[in-house]
């Protein structure tokens, strides 16, 4: 140990003893951080005090859960266990846990997915437990593949840990065998686990991995349980979900707990009779896959049945995560949701509950839960709409926007200034009435202080001056967003919205631009028909009124590409006919000549005079949220970009707009221009999705769509009449704001 490692010490010992009696604040992150700086190798001099060695656990959804209960698994097991348990994930929050230690047996380790290729070089864990990969704060991260590639490059680096990964995730599934590949790890093996059976889950919209990494072949699959997760296989290249080498069998799963065995399949009768059994109190699907991932790495460090079971009933952290408060005999069940999948598993916990309830959400935008909030129409909120009475209440710095997504979800929501207020409003309910309070990442704390509060206070709280809003079943309505009881057609032929590729083109919640155009129509009570086209599928575009076209990974874009220029001809006379088309980030650069993947020219479709380049690897992005200045709006046009392509328009092309915020560049670093607007067709970076905050750009496609309509159909030219746009104009007038857009 040098003198570097000596100093790392001392700064470590200063700043804790600095932040719990001066400051009096936690110490999980910056006795590490100094201490780093000093001795940047810190780790690597720490991990001596792990007698055994060491789990690092990584994945977009549950490391904090999985990596706290492994511990408790450990512990009740008799060893010494060192463990990031409030999810401190970077390289300072792994060395504060290792600074503050003593001598132990084993260390856990919650990673931060981009960080363990700063963490595993210098610790050297036996084992890294792989969860799953779903898109979140993509603004950090650009795209999944780039944090694949980043798990890889760290098990390149610490050749003899062992990965355990979840197999049912074919991005798990892919960085395992590139793994596989790397020179060093021939002789490492991998550990692959998942569920063995259909849970028969209803499906969500958006996936993240729908085509295979190997050779861009759309997947098939026996059965899906949620995400991408599932019993995949390519139907092309036959790369599929890998042997299990443990497997969850027989899963039950109930409003108030679940139970499965965990059985070793390749091991024959050995495997069966050395199976776990494991039941627990928790609900959600996400919670079967986290306690198979804890079982297996149980079962991997010689943990037995018992120890397992002792923890998992034991299991109580106290952080928020699924945390149940009983406010004076009012049930309020707190959890985190900090990405769409995460989301879609707790709408599911709130549907179970039919009864009438109130159900809140709290959404913010600081650094750590991503600038961007589009991520929130990738999420199925239609699916309250079936889970019986509910008030709503939307709150956090974005409440505006969670209240616009919920308002086109068919859901009426108030916004609420903050969790204290919550509570209040909350109370206003008779006291059978459950509580659901969702929250992303750093608006979680403040919701559980205040019900910590409220507990620590007797659990009453004073309900909030004036009338309670009675819960109200919201699942009245037609299955295209119109009021019940309409007759949805009146004789007159639908609005025809196709929708192109969203299973390949659907990043940033593009889809929920169809979303918006259906209901502005529906609530019009003009009757629309959504045409969804999925790769493989053709369309005749001449009964077609309105086409939308979103944005997507690389990947992805370069397989829709295929398909959309094989309909080039159609697509034309499409556009020299006047027909409006919205093209968003990646299917926005396919309008041009040409645009770049990886160096190679992808040739595009040619209809607008502009040509897509890349300046740098996919790395580069441009990823901000942004306002423009468009002759089609009064207001200025709010959203989100994040792309590598930088966009040219040929003289005298028109752009769709200027960019007006503090932030964003659009179409290019050089000409403060965003998109193209080229007959009816309207091409932009932008995501948001675009049409939620702009509602004035939703009305000027409709027009279009419905001038094209009456010209099809030979029927009379429907008017738009005006719509409330108040949740819209709160939420667009709110970033504007922000973004110093005038
Ligand atoms: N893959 C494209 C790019 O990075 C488009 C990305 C997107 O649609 N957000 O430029």
């Amino acid at each position: 140990m040098g003198l570097r490692f000596t100093a790392a010490r001392a700064v470590s010992g200063i700043s804790t003893w600095g932040l719990k009696n001066v400051f009096h604040r936690p110490a999980a992150n910056f006795p590490g951080k100094m201490a780093l700086y000093v001795d940047p190798q810190l780790i690597a001099h720490l991990r001596g005090k792990l007698d055994r060695g060491s789990v690092c656990v990584v994945g977009t959804n549950g490391k904090t859960t999985v990596s706290n209960l492994l511990a408790d698994v450990l512990e009740a097991s008799g060893q010494r266990v060192v463990c990031n348990r409030t999810g401190a994930n970077l390289d300072s929050g792994v060395s504060t846990a290792l600074l503050h230690a003593g001598k132990a047996d084993w260390g856990v380790f919650e990673c931060d997915e981009l960080w363990l290729a700063k963490i595993l070089p210098q610790l050297r864990a036996n084992y890294v437990v792989l969860l799953n990969l779903f898109r979140d704060q993509l603004d950090r991260c650009g795209e999944i593949d780039r944090i694949q590639d980043s798990i890889v490059k760290a098990l390149g680096s610490s050749p003899e840990t062992v990965l355990v990964y979840n197999a049912d995730d074919p991005l798990c599934a892919s960085i395992a065998d590139r793994a596989g590949q790397l020179p060093g790890r021939e002789g490492t093996r991998s550990i692959a686990f998942g569920v063995a059976e259909s849970m028969g889950l209803a499906q969500n919209t958006v996936s993240d991995a729908t085509m295979c990494q190997r050779c861009s072949t759309m997947f098939e699959y026996d059965w899906r349980q949620y995400g991408q997760l599932g019993e995949w296989r390519c139907p092309n290249c036959g790369f599929a979900r890998p042997a299990l080498d443990f497997a969850a069998e027989n899963v039950q799963l109930g409003v108030n707990g679940l139970a499965f065995s965990l059985a070793k399949p390749g091991a024959g009768d050995a495997g069966r009779e050395g199976a776990f059994s494991v039941s627990a109190r928790f609900s959600g699907a996400y919670m079967v896959y986290n306690l198979a991932a804890v079982s297996v790495a149980a079962s991997l460090l010689g943990c037995t049945n018992e120890a397992l079971q002792k923890a998992i009933d034991a299991f109580d952290p106290q952080n928020g995560r699924l945390q149940t408060y009983d406010l004076a005999g009012r049930r309020v069940l707190l959890n985190l949701a900090k990405n769409p999948t995460g989301f879609n598993q707790n709408l599911k916990i709130v549907a179970q509950d039919q009864a009438p309830k109130v159900v809140a959400f709290f959404i913010n935008d600081k650094e750590a839960d991503g600038r961007d909030v589009s991520w929130l129409w990738d999420i199925d909120f239609e699916e309250l709409a079936q889970a019986g009475p509910l008030t709503a209440y939307a709150g956090g710095i974005r409440g505006r926007d969670m209240a616009v997504r919920l308002k086109y979800a068919g859901i009426d929501a108030q916004t609420v200034d903050n969790a204290d207020d919550l509570l209040h409003r909350i109370a206003q309910q008779p006291r059978e009435v459950s509580a659901y309070i969702i929250a992303n990442y750093t608006s979680l704390p403040g919701c559980k202080a205040a019900l910590d509060a409220a507990v620590a206070a007797g659990g009453e709280v004073e309900p909030a001056a004036g009338e309670a809003p009675a819960p109200r079943d919201f699942g009245t309505q037609g299955a295209d967003g119109a009021p019940a009881g309409e007759d949805a057609a009146n004789g007159q032929n639908p609005v025809v919205i196709a929708h192109l590729f969203p299973d390949l083109l659907n990043l940033y919640g593009d889809g929920g631009n169809v979303r918006v155009l259906q209901q502005r129509l529906a609530w019009r009570g003009i009757p629309v028909e959504i045409r969804r086209v999925n790769h493989g599928d053709a369309i005749d575009l001449s009964g077609v009124d309105l086409i939308m076209m979103g944005g997507s990974p690389d990947r992805e874009q370069k397989l829709a590409s295929a398909d959309i220029v094989a309909m080039r001809d159609q697509l034309d006379a499409y556009v020299q006919d006047m027909g409006p088309l919205l093209a968003i980030c990646g299917s926005y650069q396919m309008l041009g000549r040409e645009w770049l993947v990886d160096g190679e020219k992808v040739p595009g479709l040619g209809l607008v005079g502009m040509t897509t380049g890349r300046p740098g690897t996919s790395g580069d992005r441009l990823v901000s949220n942004i306002a423009l200045r468009s002759p089609l709006a009064d207001e200025p046009v709010v959203g989100y970009e994040n792309h590598a392509g930088r966009t040219y328009l040929d003289e005298g092309v028109e752009p769709f707009g200027t960019v007006v915020s503090n932030t964003g560049l659009g179409n290019n670093e050089e000409t403060k221009q965003d998109g193209v607007r080229y007959k009816n067709v309207l091409g932009t970076y932008l995501h948001g999705p675009l049409l939620a905050k702009n509602p004035q750009i939703a009305d000027w496609l409709l027009a279009r769509a419905l001038e094209r309509n009456a010209k099809r159909t030979g029927q009379p030219l429907v008017e738009l009449t005006p719509l409330d746009d108040a949740p819209e104009k709160a939420a667009n007038t709110f970033m504007c704001d922000k973004l110093g857009a005038k």
